[in-house]
């Protein structure tokens, strides 16, 4: 049993995140107090139903008042006019943290509406699934996944260790990396990678001369594993796209390179370069199963049981 590393959290969107966050804390008693606040009245509905806080409200001044760490678990794009809501009412010492998938852009937006005396941490839990909203919260998400943090130079070390030591408690893995290397990272681990599956599944959607019973019937040849990336939330992923566009740019212009090099192999028949890149991209996979990032099993880890239920 953990001693509470914060009397009183304050959790801002209890969505996936949030949820989770909310569960794994209170799970491994890192925290005293959870304070739950959103938008709606129907999510705040969902999150009491779930109990995930002890207390719940509309207004995240409410929540963040007395809050030794109020996280901000909203899309990217909203951080910062959150952030001048509950500015009035932070208490000196606090940490604001946020799980926003760019980081850049989220210091940008609330670092000038913080008040003196409180510190900000920024966090990203590369954690997480296609689905969204309180329901789709769980406690075990962060387990062994990793959290970056990005503090700008000269924050305050103790509630950057306080921030590291509580993902920690909650299974993750800390690693501290700068806001703009972050951006740059997960745009060609994360964001790329989404924009690919959301292309490819519109590209598929529009084809005239392929019917859409088609794709669904035959999705198991690969099409499928993009379809689950593909449904992940319109509004997180619009606000990822434009809070990191330059980094996002300048990996896409990378990709449409190398995939106008292989363009080039099949139009030529150049079999060995072909499989030269599918040899080392299937070792990147090893990699990835040896970080502990992923199963080993076939078929991407579903069991057969899974197939059944589709
Ligand atoms: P989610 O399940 O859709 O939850 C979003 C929460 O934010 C909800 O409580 C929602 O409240 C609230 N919200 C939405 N728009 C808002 C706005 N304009 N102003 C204030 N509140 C707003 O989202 P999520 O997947 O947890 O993502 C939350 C954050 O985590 C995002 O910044 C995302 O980049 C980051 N993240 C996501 C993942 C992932 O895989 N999903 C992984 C790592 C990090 P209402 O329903 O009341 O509007």
């Amino acid at each position: 049993m953990n001693e509470p590393l914060f009397g009183r959290l304050a959790i801002v969107g209890p969505g996936l995140i949030g949820g989770s966050i909310a569960l794994a804390a209170r799970r491994t008693n890192v925290v005293g107090e959870i304070a739950i606040t959103t938008r709606r009245q129907a999510t705040l509905d969902a999150a009491r139903a779930r109990g995930l806080g002890d207390t719940y409200t509309t207004d995240p001044a409410e929540a963040a008042r007395g809050a030794d760490c109020v996280i901000l678990c909203v899309p990217v794009g909203a951080c910062g006019a959150v952030t001048e809501t509950i500015a009035p009412v932070l208490k000196p010492g606090a940490i604001v943290s946020d799980v926003g998938s760019v980081k850049a852009s989220v210091i940008a937006q609330v670092k000038p509406s913080l008040p003196g005396g409180v510190h900000f941490v920024p966090a990203h839990p590369v954690a997480g699934t296609e689905e969204s909203g309180p329901d789709a919260g769980f406690a075990e998400l962060f387990e062994g996944r990793w959290c970056i943090l990005t503090p700008e130079d000269g924050t305050d070390p103790e509630a950057v260790a306080l921030m590291n030591e509580f993902w920690q408690c909650l299974g993750s893995n800390v690693e501290i990396m700068d806001a703009a290397h972050h951006d740059l990272v997960l745009a060609i681990t994360s964001h790329v990678p989404h924009l690919i599956a959301y292309n490819i599944v519109g590209t598929a959607d529009d084809l005239e001369a392929v019917t859409r019973s088609e794709v669904l019937k035959f999705s198991a040849g690969g099409f499928r594993d993009f379809t689950r990336i593909a449904a992940s939330d319109p509004t997180m992923w619009r606000d990822v796209f434009l809070n990191n566009r330059e980094a996002v740019l300048e990996m896409l212009g990378r990709f449409s390179e190398d995939l106008t090099a292989l363009q080039r192999a099949i139009r030529w028949g150049d079999g060995d370069a072909l499989y030269t890149l599918f040899e080392r991209t299937r070792a990147i996979r090893r990699g990835v199963i040896e970080a502990g990032q992923e199963t080993a099993a076939a078929d991407f880890g579903r069991r057969p049981r899974d197939e059944a239920d589709e």
